[in-house]
């Protein structure tokens, strides 16, 4: 169940499935606004002690800088931590994300801190699917079981 205000969103990564919490907001919302403004403000106060316009040169900055923390924030939630999956990516460069996905599980089999961790419940393909796909040629596997 997820609330219109509640600021991270629970789902499932698409590629592993594990269990993934995601920020929602993409961009600053009227609050961050708002805020950008106090805090404008609060910086003229501080620094000229009377009204000046060179605040509202301040407040872009301010609301800059909310932009720029918000997208970053979404962005780096939006990965998955187990398998290095990254949706965005894959989207516009599936090559290029399939590779961080199979260096992220080189590293995991490399790694120590993921000897007693939960294995990955990573997609399952046959031997005959697999030589189906390797003489299209159309696809890449990163794993294969069976
Ligand atoms: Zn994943």
């Amino acid at each position: 169940m997820s609330f219109p205000f509640q600021h991270k969103h629970n789902c499932y990564c698409a590629f592993c499935r594990s269990p993934r919490r995601i920020y929602r907001k993409k961009n600053i919302s009227f609050a961050n606004i708002l805020a950008s403004a106090l805090a404008s403000v609060v910086f003229m106060f501080a620094i000229w002690q009377q009204y000046d316009p060179r605040v509202f040169i301040v407040f872009v900055v301010c609301a800059a800088f909310a932009e720029v923390f918000v997208k970053i924030r979404w962005r780096l939630s939006v990965v998955c931590r187990q398998c290095g999956f990254d949706p965005v990516l894959y989207l516009k460069h599936p090559e290029v994300a399939a590779e961080k996905v199979k260096a992220q599980l080189d590293l995991r089999k490399v790694d120590t801190k993921y000897m007693l961790a939960k294995p990955l419940n990573l997609p399952a393909i046959s031997a005959k699917k697999a030589e189906a796909l390797s003489t299209k040629g159309k696809g890449k596997l990163l794993s294969r079981t069976l």
